[in-house]
């Protein structure tokens, strides 16, 4: 079934839907149509979250629960069925479509229980006599946009905190995965969201987006997606001395020590590295062994890669779906053949496969006799590809997995106490896992990076209120 979906602005489902969306999985397959916005609607939508501010900002807690928690329960009764859909236009597999579905349930629940535990301080003033309040309000209009790689997730860890804490939205989803938006914003509009709270603008980032970023009425914009394109967020929003907050790239690290036990290595390899087509900005993508594991590693690796399922990512058997569309396989083929011109060895796939049905479907690829100077070490591929990096021993793992422009996750495989204290304590990422996949995070606590990888304050869980909200310092003369 094709679907014909409109912008949601000032509380009206508006314009034509005329843009075409597949399915990886079966190009043959119309997931919908959509509605392309241009520059005039994302003004219009920008007007009507700025009028709508005021009164949400004020409309107290119970009113924001409401709707959070209507908008939790209502994904989780539907899980099965959104969780599909997002497979059909993503192209993750369908275990992983409900995961993620549930996930953003979960989070809209754990936003609905922070607009009832909102609070405040109150301190004497140094002047006696004089009372002094800090309390927290809604930054304003917050401009939210989003990548194709988590399609409702991210979406609803940015929606969901800028609701509770009395914020107004323009949404901004990317190209490749409207129908996922558009659901959630359904949902939240029939929840009971006053006109203008929320409003859905999907079309180009070069046009929507970019209208968002020249806006003086947009107070704040959240952003996840490519190096690229945050930065000229952050160009712009300097520009306008508004607040700004960027989720970028990874070049994830996963070391794994002589010392590992060889079954959790592997499995948190395979799970960080390919999971989701690698397609995930927490991604596993470059393997540091130390010498004496190598081998055996190496082995295990190849063995367990030859055992996946590649397919359609609505067949239940599949555990790697497509390739997200034409322009990212062509991106990880490219860097396939960057890896070997650096003369990195491809020891497996990396090759096309063909299904079934016609999609963009290609077997994970593992590099050997890779160095951490090469191309394919430094550059965020997004792909299922990843590189085994071969060191002596773990003084050496830990600065090389440090030595990148990113810092978004990292990961070590190691039984010695000493080994995954010392590395979790000199990690450069934001996120640190031990005999963990560096992709797979909770959803009530921090998420965010260093260095190259993301700017501002943390998302997810309380630390959210930092960006959502501005602090207010009151002072009274009690008299
Ligand atoms: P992208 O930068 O191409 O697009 C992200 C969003 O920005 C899209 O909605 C797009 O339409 C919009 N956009 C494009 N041009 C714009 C402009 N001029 N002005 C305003 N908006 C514009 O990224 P993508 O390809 O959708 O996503 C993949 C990237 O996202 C990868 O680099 C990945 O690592 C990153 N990512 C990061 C995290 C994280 O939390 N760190 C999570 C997921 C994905």
């Amino acid at each position: 079934m094709t679907v014909h979906r409109k912008n949601l602005i000032d509380g009206e489902w508006l314009g034509e839907a005329g843009s075409r969306n597949i399915n990886p999985s079966n190009t043959n397959d119309v997931v919908g149509e959509y509605a392309s916005a241009g520059p005039e609607e994302a003004t219009q939508a920008i007007a009507a979250a700025k009028a709508a501010f005021p009164a949400w900002s004020r409309s107290g807690p119970l009113a924001r629960h409401a709707v959070l928690k209507k908008t939790s329960d209502e994904i989780m009764a539907r899980k099965d069925e959104i969780g599909r859909s997002l497979a059909r236009e993503e192209g993750k597999t369908l275990a992983e479509g409900v995961g993620e579905t549930i996930r953003a349930a979960q989070l809209f629940d754990f936003f609905a229980g922070e607009t009832l535990r909102l609070s405040g301080e109150m301190v004497p003033s140094v002047r006696p006599g004089v009372g002094v309040e800090m309390t927290r309000e809604g930054v304003g209009v917050v401009g939210i946009i989003t990548p194709w790689n988590f399609p409702i997730a991210i979406p609803a860890w940015k929606i969901a905190p800028a609701l509770a804490y009395g914020n107004t939205i323009v949404f901004k989803p990317a190209e490749l995965v409207p129908e996922s938006a558009w659901t959630i914003v359904d949902i939240l509009h029939r929840a009971g969201l006053p006109k203008g709270v929320l409003n859905l603008v999907m079309g180009k980032g070069s046009v929507v987006g970019q209208a968002m970023l020249d806006s003086p009425d947009v107070n704040a914009i959240s952003f996840t997606g490519s190096v690229g394109t945050g930065k000229r967020v952050a160009a712009a929003s300097v520009e306008h001395m508004r607040k700004f907050q960027l989720e970028m790239g990874g070049k994830n690290p996963l070391v794994v020590l002589d010392d590992a036990d060889i079954a959790v290595a592997v499995d948190c390899a395979v799970n960080g590295a390919y999971f989701s087509t690698g397609q995930r900005c927490t991604a596993s993508s470059r393997l540091i062994v130390t010498d004496a594991i190598h081998d055996r590693f190496v082995d295990a690796m190849k063995e367990r890669l030859d055992t996946l399922v590649i397919g359609d990512a609505l067949d239940a058997k599949t555990q790697i779906g497509p390739v997200v569309d034409q322009t990212q396989l062509k991106q990880d083929e490219d860097y396939i053949a960057i890896g070997r011109q650096e003369g990195a060895e491809l020891a497996f796939g990396g090759e096309r496969l063909e299904r079934e049905t016609p999609g963009f479907y290609l077997r994970p690829a593992l590099f050997l006799g890779s160095t951490n100077a090469m191309r394919i070490s430094r550059e965020e591929i997004f792909g299922p590809v990843a590189n085994v990096i071969r060191v002596k021993d773990y003084d050496e793992a830990l600065t090389v997995a440090n030595d990148t422009p990113f810092g978004l996750t990292s990961g070590i495989c190691t039984t010695s106490l000493k080994h995954a204290t010392h590395f979790k304590r000199n990690s450069e990422a934001g996120m640190v896992m031990v005999n963990l996949p560096t992709a797979g995070v909770d959803f009530h606590v921090p998420f965010g990076g260093r260095k190259g990888s993301s700017y501002g304050s943390r998302e997810q869980g309380r630390y959210a209120m930092e960006f959502y909200t501005t602090v207010k310092t009151a002072y009274t003369l009690a008299g």
